[in-house]
């Protein structure tokens, strides 16, 4: 049992490594903005609080307990830990993506919620709402992000950035790229003038057709 978890452990530290490159490069943050977390069973794997992305290693990342104890590492784990575990009790999540994303913030600071203009949407749950302004790193913030992703696998919050989260890190970071493109849409389409909505259903019908889609080629012979 100790020996698989601590594979997991060590997994979830080189992952969250690679893709700390990958926030930079995706321009999804600048120097040690944002974070990251993995939960591996009953511990959790978070960036350290003030490690520049590019300079982070495998025993940089920290290592707390659901309950916010820390494990293990020697920095200090990300400020916006309470808010990483507060998600963790309240979803199913197995990873969480905490990004400083330009068009987020932007749309954060200027309207309640990201409506849907495209149905990729359907991909984070449907609009995202924006949680109110909450200092980082308060148990206030942690309990607007979860309030707000009722229902969501994405909540921005205003004047501050977004979270996604994901069955694993791939995902949660996907959702990340997917809300930022967006968020960036919305944006270009105001440009033109009000643009049209997607309603409920439409949404709706996109989510059945996907899933059918995804259990027939779940049941359907392999190309
Ligand atoms: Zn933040």
């Amino acid at each position: 049992m100790y020996r698989r978890d601590s594979d997991e452990l060590q997994a979830a530290r080189a992952q969250l490594v690679s893709y700390s490159a990958r926030l930079l490069a995706d321009g999804l943050a600048v120097g040690s903005a944002g974070n990251m977390s993995v939960r591996a069973g009953g511990i959790v794997a978070i960036t350290p609080s003030g490690i520049g992305y590019d300079d982070m290693r495998p025993d940089d990342v920290c290592v707390v307990a659901l309950d916010g104890t820390q494990v293990d590492g020697l920095e200090t784990p990300s400020s916006e830990t309470p808010m990483h575990l507060a998600i963790y009790a309240a979803t199913s999540a197995a990873a969480v993506v905490h990004t400083h994303s330009p068009e987020v913030v932007a749309l954060s600071a200027a309207r309640s919620e990201l409506p849907a203009i495209h149905y990729a949407i359907t991909g984070l749950g449907g609009p995202v709402r924006v949680a109110p302004y909450v200092r980082f790193g308060s148990a206030g913030l942690a309990a607007a992000a979860v309030a707000a992703l009722d229902g969501r696998r994405a909540v921005i919050l205003r004047n501050h950035g977004a979270v996604t989260y994901g069955r694993d890190l791939a995902q949660a970071y996907d959702r990340a790229l997917l809300l930022e493109w967006l968020a960036r849409t919305y944006r270009l389409a105001l440009s033109y003038g009000e643009p049209a909505i997607l309603s409920a259903a439409e949404l709706d019908e996109v989510t059945a057709e996907t899933r059918r889609r995804r259990y027939g080629e779940r049941r359907g012979p392999r190309p």
